[in-house]
């Protein structure tokens, strides 16, 4: 089976679409087979993968608000792997959503048609804990939260620990924290090591050895239409990507080695 992963905080600009697309691509350098969903109206993941927003035939929309197959609108991506493409009409999912039937599992039963194509899937959530972060959450094998190592960093975790916990409960008891990613890394910087250090008493291994560091060639490639990979390969934020996806399929291939013992990942409640 694909593994699903969500990209989700609801604070915004901490990283998610920069990790949605540069893992997404490092996943592929790994040889996986990977699809990107765009679940975020701005359709950042979209534009940074060079898809143009404005000229979507079809889109994440059509799939939640009209049940359409989901290979129809998946389109390939110079970087090897496939985009399901959002855009400013996924607002209005936001909405609709709330009046349907099942409203929170839409995602998940379009993915049941994908089954195995795919390695990875990987979902880029919005800066909210709206119906669409909840439509990832229920279709997600596991939450990867993307994390600045400022101050106000930690407050918003807990409401998103809440509401993976309200998912487990609800609708999807497998749900896991698949790891937690510190962004914009700067070592030089007090306030990282002390809530780095914060973050390794309450995650411990679901913490990522991985760092990436804030990087000029991460903020430059999505105005390229480009992963940093494909825009400088030698950049540190390329390399620190590729070292992430490296930790990720090292951790899965492990965990698939000692199946019995389910050592990739612990529930929410026991991981905080
Ligand atoms: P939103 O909540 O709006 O969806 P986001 O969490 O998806 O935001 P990004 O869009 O990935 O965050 O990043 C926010 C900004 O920071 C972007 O301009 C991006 O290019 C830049 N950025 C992200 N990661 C890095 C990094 N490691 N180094 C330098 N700039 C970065
Ligand atoms: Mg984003």
């Amino acid at each position: 089976m694909s593994k699903i992963f969500a990209v989700a905080n609801q604070k915004g600009g901490v990283g998610k679409t920069t990790t949605c697309v540069n893992l997404s691509a490092s996943l592929v350098a790994n040889k996986r087979r990977v699809l990107l969903i765009d679940l975020d109206p701005q359709g950042n993941a979209t534009m940074g993968s060079g898809v143009d927003k404005s000229e979507l035939q079809l889109s994440s929309y059509d799939v939640l608000a009209s049940l359409l197959p989901p290979r129809k609108a998946i389109v390939p991506t110079s970087s090897g792997y496939d985009l399901m493409p959002a855009n400013i009409d996924l607002s209005a999912a936001e909405v609709e959503l709330l009046e349907m039937d099942g409203r929170e599992s839409r995602l998940r039963l379009a993915l049941e048609q994908i089954g195995d194509d795919y390695d990875y899937i990987i979902i880029d959530c919005p800066p909210s804990l709206n119906m669409l972060t909840v439509n990832a959450l229920c279709a997600a094998g596991g939450v990867l939260i993307p994390m600045q190592c400022e101050y106000y960093a930690l407050e918003g975790l807990s409401s998103l620990i809440d509401t993976i916990t309200q998912v487990q409960q609800a609708a999807n008891p497998n749900l896991k924290i698949e790891g937690i990613l510190r962004t914009m890394y700067d070592p030089r910087n007090s306030l990282t090591g002390d809530v780095s250090e914060q973050l390794n008493e309450y995650f411990g291994d679901r913490l990522y050895r991985t760092c990436i560091p804030r990087n000029v060639r991460l903020a430059e490639a999505p105005s390229f239409g480009k992963p940093a990979l494909e825009y400088d390969r030698s950049s540190k934020g390329a390399i620190a990507y590729l070292a992430l996806a490296g930790e990720i399929t090292r951790r899965h291939a492990a965990a698939n080695q000692n199946s019995n013992t389910n050592s990739g990942s612990r529930p929410v409640a026991e991981a905080v």
